[in-house]
């Protein structure tokens, strides 16, 4: 059969609020055009992001109901922490509230100003936790990760020469630890292959340097690698995951993303030492260790999810669908990071509306035209996330897991083709008001009194990683 059908059918469903395109209108006023603003029961289709918004299933909602609320030795903590072992074959799983729980804890235990820690390319959180310890997060993608168009299969790797430059320039003892982020969600949701996971270890190994995932996307990078990295296609996720593992020293993972649970996450290393250190600064701010912030019902919801996200039906489905709105859209003329990712679909803003100068935000008036047209929430990153170091201008279409069906993305493909097919008529933004820190969430912008006023031209803009 050549047709791909969601694998599972519906039991509970939540109806969506229409809006009208004058009420869409009035909405995007009063919110200064920021799609944070507006509030939720006002968007039809959600894609601002695929964290904490997947449909659970009936066997973890049945799980829910066996979460055990005790605070110590909790029977929840030891079904997820079997379920976790199995997987990862870690010596230590801490249990956290969310993935930036455990990044935050990993790093005040291993990291001091005058550090650096390397990553193919580091999440915004990770960067800032980092960042917050006093030491330096450095981006090693591949060079070839620059260019929005080059179709390369495994485009989320590391360079692992300009790995082993870092490390020699900077001496192996300011490098507390070096991560890979799977799948590289800052870079376009582009999967990393085994072969540079094997030889980020092989280096790092070299040089005693400890070596970690950001694991958060763990099961779509593995179906990656299944479909199409040379040796793998008779192997399950599952044994590719505990491959992948297996590399490690150790992970942070959110469990609001590959794990199908609402909140949640964990922290999971094989040194003894650091595990007693870790484990002290859990208790201090997020909780006992056996439920590290969480209830006991969402350590169930984990362990149920962390076991569904391998199963190739649901995995050959997930990668499918986002691959179909991003070809359906990149073949009728909307420029795409890619080739499309895991999770996400990523529109070059920059390169779609080259009337807009990035002083004026294309990714953002991009997102605000989708919005009034359709009442699809989607999320930019580039000037107005990043500002100056913004890499590209893009809006990033999410794809929340299990949630919408092949009607709905038919649907936001139709709003996308009819926004651009009157591109031209789309004006730019510029900021009315803006926060010192974090601008994207609560910024207001204004329209531009006319098409390409009062801004310099759009700038070149050198190359270099998605961000
Ligand atoms: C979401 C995410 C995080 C942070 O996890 P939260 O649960 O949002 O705190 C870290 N790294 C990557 C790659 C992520 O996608």
């Amino acid at each position: 059969m050549k047709t791909i059908i969601e694998p599972f059918r519906i039991k509970s469903v939540e109806p969506l609020r229409y809006t009208t395109r004058e009420e869409r209108e009035r909405l995007l006023v009063a919110a200064g055009y920021n799609l944070f603003l507006i509030e939720a029961k006002d968007i039809l289709i959600d894609l601002l992001t695929d964290s904490g918004t997947s449909a659970m299933s009936t066997e973890q909602w049945a799980a829910l109901m066996r979460g055990d609320e005790s605070y110590a030795g909790s029977e929840s903590f030891f079904r997820m922490k079997r379920v976790v072992d199995e997987l990862t074959g870690f010596r230590h799983m801490i249990p956290t509230h969310q993935g930036r729980a455990a990044e935050r804890i990993l790093f005040t235990v291993m990291c001091r100003p005058g550090h650096v820690v390397p990553n193919n390319t580091h999440f915004d959180t990770t960067r800032a936790n980092i960042e917050f310890t006093g030491a330096r997060a450095v981006d090693l993608p591949i060079p070839e990760a620059a260019d929005t168009q080059a179709r390369l299969d495994f485009k989320g790797n590391m360079d692992v020469e300009a790995l082993e430059r870092l490390i020699q320039e900077t001496g192996a003892e300011h490098i507390p630890l070096a991560m890979l982020t799977v799948t590289n969600n800052s870079g376009g949701g582009q999967p990393v292959s085994m072969a540079n996971i094997e030889a980020v270890r092989l280096v790092t190994s070299r040089y005693g340097i400890p070596f970690y995932l950001d694991a958060c996307r763990f099961a779509e990078n593995a179906w990656f690698i299944r479909q199409r990295e040379p040796g793998y296609a008779s192997w399950t996720p599952k044994q590719i995951a505990q491959k992948m593992f297996s590399l490690a020293d150790g992970c942070t993972f959110s469990a609001k993303k590959d794990a199908f649970a609402n909140i949640g996450g964990f922290l999971s290393t094989n040194d003894d030492r650091l595990a007693v250190q870790e484990t002290n600064l859990l208790i201090l701010t997020e909780g006992f260790p056996t439920y590290g912030g969480l209830a006991g019902r969402d350590l169930e919801a984990i362990a149920v999810g962390l076991q569904e996200v391998l199963e190739p039906a649901y995995l050959n489905y997930r990668i499918i669908s986002t691959g179909y709105l991003g070809r359906h859209i990149a073949d009728h003329g909307v420029p795409i990071v890619e080739p499309p990712g895991g999770h996400a679909i990523y529109i070059d803003a920059a390169r779609m509306l080259p009337h807009i100068p990035r002083a004026q935000f294309p990714g953002q008036a991009l997102a605000v035209e989708l919005y009034r047209h359709a009442g699809i929430r989607a999320v930019e990153i580039g000037s107005v996330m990043f500002g100056d170091q913004a890499r590209h201008e893009l809006l990033r279409l999410a794809i929340p897991r299990r949630v919408y069906t092949q009607s709905h993305i038919d649907y936001v493909v139709e709003a996308i083709l009819e926004v651009n097919a009157r591109k031209e008529e789309i004006r730019g933004l510029e900021i009315a008001e803006e926060p010192p820190f974090l601008r994207h969430f609560s910024a207001r912008f204004r329209p531009v009194s006319s098409v390409g006023q009062d801004a310099s031209p759009a700038a070149d803009v050198p190359g270099g990683p998605v961000r």
